[in-house]
């Protein structure tokens, strides 16, 4: 199968996703057999290594097949699947989001496909540090992913900064003092929050202080610089008569 990977962008324009009941449904019409509001996917038989054949559901999509776990876990975390989409159950054709994960450690293929070591792939990682970090699962990160549309909280920008090569996934941002978890930040938001020690009372300095050294020109309540005003009228306001009157 072709090992190119789907950007959220990418999947998100053509595909909508039914975490209750598992379908994929077109939001797009993707060539003549579909139409847009139809189901995506078509099912395969397949036998696994066992020798037990099983049914998965294949999108073919811009030219290439996926499997539909693989595009339903982009969808949903925003992230394409570091390794082979498992099912909770067993059961392949059960496509609910609660029943998709990712192998705790990389899978023999995955091993053989390059990866040197047994370590936990970065999803994996990404799983077992957000239990242990913040008591959420993927599936309540991806829940609050989905929800901002992979946009920060503060800025509304995706996440730019860069770990390893690849887009670090939007930071859990939580209070510090009583742990709660509050939303998906970029790692500048997160940071901006951090120096600040989480303390309204500076972040509102702050912005006072930035106010008060802009270019003195009155700003208004959504903070934008009243448009700059011509010489008579600035002379008027300022009470100067540089105009001579006839
Ligand atoms: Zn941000």
């Amino acid at each position: 199968m072709n090992n190119t990977k789907l950007t959220f962008d990418e999947v998100n324009e053509a595909l909508d996703y039914n975490e209750l009941t598992g379908e994929l449904i077109w939001k797009i019409s993707p060539g003549q057999r579909y139409k847009a509001g139809s189901p995506a996917g078509t099912w395969k038989s397949r036998a696994i290594s066992t020798g037990e054949v099983k049914s998965y559901l294949y999108v073919v999509y811009k030219g290439r097949t996926f499997t539909a776990s693989q595009v339903i876990w982009l969808l949903k975390t925003g992230e394409w699947p570091s390794d082979t989409v498992l099912f909770v159950d067993g059961n392949t054709r059960n496509l609910r989001f609660d029943n998709l994960k990712l192998p705790m450690f990389p899978s023999k293929k995955t091993i053989t496909a390059g990866v040197k070591s047994r370590k936990m792939s970065d999803s994996a990682q990404r799983h077992y540090g957000l239990k242990r970090y913040y008591g959420i699962s993927i599936a309540d990160y991806a829940e609050m992913y989905h929800h901002q549309n992979g946009k920060c909280a503060i800025c509304g920008n995706p996440e730019t900064v860069k770990l390893r090569g690849k887009v670090k996934p939007l930071s859990v941002d939580h209070n510090h003092t009583t742990g709660e978890v509050r939303k998906l930040l970029c790692a500048q938001c997160n940071h901006l929050l951090g120096h600040a020690k989480e303390d309204v009372k500076i972040l509102q300095k702050a912005i006072e202080y930035l106010n008060s050294h802009s270019s003195g020109l009155p700003v208004d309540d959504l903070g934008n610089q009243a448009p700059q005003t011509g010489l008579a009228d600035a002379a008027q306001t300022s009470g100067l008569n540089l105009v001579q009157k006839e």
